[in-house]
């Protein structure tokens, strides 16, 4: 395991015993999270229907593609349900896709999002040969050492608004993780990093 784990209080373990983090499993790299959750000993569903959003304590919106997404959102209703858990304090993390489907607008592509997060992103937004690309990131919030960001088709922050915490650039300047209350999404994979510290930031939000 790369780095440490930020959930360290003994309070912070006696909370995390009883979380239940769900997982939106309609469409993309849900298993990955999951897994990321087993290995931090906290309970993760699959979430399919909306009535499984009941008693969770966070929801993670997994990265695949956010216009299938978001079509299989429309055709199961989570829509409505997922905006009002969204805009009620509760703890969702959006990564790549994920961060597509919470922005408030996409420029360069006409849809509909949930539009809980007060920012604009750019899809697909690294151009065609650099689709792909791997980077150490500076993320100061998850400690000195950089975070391996997986980034695939991935899109980035391209204005926030005044509530919305940038948490990490590239070394051109591009925002790429962004924190709103407990609204946490990052354009890159956390997922597939071998690397335990960006899902612990995020529980922090749920605690
Ligand atoms: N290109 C995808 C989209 O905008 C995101 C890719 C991903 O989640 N890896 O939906």
């Amino acid at each position: 395991m790369v780095g440490r784990v930020y959930l360290s209080s003994s309070v912070a373990d006696r909370e995390k015993l009883h979380m239940k983090i769900g997982v939106l499993a309609l469409q993309g790299s849900f298993i990955e999270h999951m897994r990321v959750m087993q290995r931090l000993g906290i309970e993760a569903l699959p979430v399919r229907l909306p009535g499984e959003l009941d008693g969770l304590d966070g929801l993670i919106i997994p990265g695949g593609e956010s216009t299938t997404m978001l079509s299989l959102m429309k055709s199961f209703r989570f829509i409505q349900p997922l905006k009002e858990l969204a805009q009620s304090e509760f703890p969702v993390l959006g990564t790549c896709a994920g961060m597509v489907c919470l922005a408030k607008q996409v420029s360069n592509y006409e849809m509909e999002t949930l539009a809980v997060m007060d920012i604009v992103v750019r899809r697909n937004a690294f151009g065609r040969q650099i689709d792909s690309f791997e980077a150490e990131l500076p993320v100061p919030a998850l400690g000195d050492e950089p975070f391996h960001a997986v980034f695939i088709r991935a899109p980035f922050i391209e204005k926030a608004g005044s509530q919305v915490e940038i948490l990490a650039k590239l070394s051109d300047g591009t925002a790429v993780v962004a924190r709103q209350g407990k609204l946490v999404v990052a354009a890159f994979h956390p997922e597939l990093a071998n690397d335990l510290r960006f899902h612990s930031y995020f529980l922090e939000a749920v605690i």
